[in-house]
């Protein structure tokens, strides 16, 4: 086993997605005369370019994948390895690659993301979505498909069960209402027409730049250790996410329920189940399917309806990849499986930090803001994680950055822009909360939470262009009461007069 040692240790990053790209380059930044490393699995780097702050706290930007020589001519004193981190021993200040070699350390930043949890383990008719590679199988295996099962009900699934077209869509959620994760019934409501009507035209192409599994394949990376960077906000642009049938959007959605079991074809046939049509537009009761249907796998739901498929897309969220970190040591774990950190992003272990989706913020946080494993937040704890090292490393003081102050989260969901501040869905507010309202139909939904008559956060659907405002009018803590409903009135202009 070959070494390599820094008097007083290195100061490395793991992990070449958002977090650890955004840590290692500011890392880079903060100590242009030291050599900082990267330690990654993936064969690419992630990027964020056109950084664009659109408020105080929302942001955007578009994300690209970048070969390692071009991280390197940015950064020179950025050295990248290839190769995944097999083990860590805390108490020495010590990582073991998979390649065989030993790194010594004076400050570590973990920043190994996420990997999907599947609802079945090593069954090849069961995809979870995770990286470019997942995100090619999947729309390998949907250009042959004709109808395919969806578990889930958070992002990704959202974005699925809209993008897909050309095969019907069997939706298994465990809520009352779909998108829970970001909206509430009403949310879901107004977004549900979009889902059962036709398309508008296709996306634009990609600008992204893809590294595939063929290189992988080239360099001979075995699958097993191939563990890629999540995929972001614009995963699937660019990609035809079409099955065989000449149709546009077919989904149906099955509420409250879990898979129950799966059967492959041979066992179904032997066991004399029958399995339901894909049930017509708005019905709840599906017919039982035809003799002639044949599926590869059958599902079976927990309300007892059993339905055929082509295979199964798990996206039922993420597990944090913590398993080389903790075989050693004794971190503090959270409950959902991700290091713990406080407040400067230190996990409970000297020297060592951690930022992204493998860690859970454990600090008490601001009465608006609330951790969720998105891209927006792995860049700005992969910065500030790095600004909390480069403190630490020259004995100053830090104070918590800005971006922890509110929740601010822009995406797009069914075509229509989606913008979520502070406790968006009322989280932890209590029963005091009472909620104002507007949506037309078709065209914006606007949910403002308020408290004592302050505005504590918001869903706005659609171009409202409120957001600004808003984020104005839950950071100041502005008392409202006196404006009761008046607030969310269209023919005010609510802008103009906050300003
Ligand atoms: P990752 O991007 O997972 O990067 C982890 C890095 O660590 C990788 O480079 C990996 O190779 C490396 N690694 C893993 N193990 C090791 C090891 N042992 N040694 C060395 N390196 C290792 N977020 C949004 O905000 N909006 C969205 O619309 C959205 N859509 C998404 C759609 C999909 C399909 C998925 C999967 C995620 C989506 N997300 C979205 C979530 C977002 O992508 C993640 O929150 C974010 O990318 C996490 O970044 P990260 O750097 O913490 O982890």
């Amino acid at each position: 086993m070959a070494s390599r040692s820094a008097p007083g240790g290195f100061i490395i990053t793991v992990g070449g997605g958002i977090a650890g790209a955004t840590c290692a380059e500011q890392l880079a930044a903060q100590f242009p005369s030291k050599e900082t490393l990267l330690i990654t699995a993936s064969s690419v780097i992630k990027a964020v370019t056109n950084l664009r702050q659109v408020s105080k706290t929302l942001e955007d930007f578009e994300v690209v994948e970048r070969p390692t020589h071009v991280l390197q001519e940015r950064y020179p004193n950025i050295k990248v390895i290839h190769s995944a981190v097999k083990e860590l021993d805390a108490t020495q200040h010590k990582i073991w690659t998979e390649d065989g070699e030993e790194y010594n350390y004076e400050k570590l930043c973990i920043c190994a993301g996420g990997k999907p949890k599947l609802i079945i383990h090593e069954n090849p008719y069961v995809l979870g979505i995770r990286d470019t590679d997942s995100a090619q199988e999947f729309q390998k295996r949907l250009a042959k498909a004709k109808r395919i099962t969806v578990v889930g009900n958070g992002g990704i699934a959202l974005e699925l069960v809209y993008e897909i077209e050309g095969c019907e869509v069997i939706w298994a959620i465990k809520d009352k209402a779909i998108g829970n994760t970001f909206f509430d019934a009403g949310a879901a409501e107004f977004l549900i027409p979009h889902l059962r009507a036709e398309k508008p035209e296709a996306a634009l192409p990609c600008k992204r730049t893809r590294y595939t599994m063929e290189e992988r394949i080239r360099k001979g990376i075995p699958e097993d250790e191939q563990h890629g960077s999540a995929l972001g906000p614009d995963w699937h642009e660019g990609m035809e996410l079409k099955g065989t049938k000449e149709i546009s959007h077919k989904v149906h959605v099955e509420f409250e329920c879990e898979l129950d079991r799966m059967y492959l074809q041979e066992e179904f046939a032997v066991l004399q189940k029958t399995s339901l049509a894909f049930p017509e537009k708005g019905s709840v009761e599906g017919k039982e399917a035809t003799a002639e249907e044949y599926w590869p796998v059958y599902i079976q739901l927990s309300n007892g309806r059993i339905y055929g498929c082509d295979f199964i897309v798990s996206a039922t969220g993420v597990a944090p990849n913590i398993e080389p970190f903790i075989k050693s040591n004794t971190f503090d774990v959270a409950e959902d499986g991700g290091l713990k950190v406080d407040e400067h992003m230190r996990t409970s272990q000297p020297d060592i930090f951690a930022a992204g989706d493998i860690c859970t913020a454990s600090w008490e946080p601001n009465s608006l803001w609330q951790q969720m494993r998105l891209w927006t937040q792995a860049r700005q704890m992969g910065y500030y994680a790095a600004k909390c090292i480069a403190a630490e490393i020259s004995g100053e003081s830090i104070e918590m950055d800005f971006c922890f102050e509110l929740f601010a989260h822009a995406t797009k969901f069914f075509n229509f822009k989606v913008v979520l501040l502070g406790k968006y869905n009322g989280q932890g507010l209590g029963a005091d909360q009472e909620l104002l309202l507007r949506c037309t139909k078709g065209h914006e939904y606007v949910k403002a939470v308020m408290q004592n008559g302050r505005m504590m956060g918001a869903v706005l659907i659609g171009e409202t262009n409120l957001e600004e405002t808003f984020e104005n009018l839950i950071l100041n803590q502005m008392d409202l009461s006196s404006y009761g409903e008046e607030l969310l009135n269209p023919n005010i202009d609510i802008e103009d007069y906050f300003d």
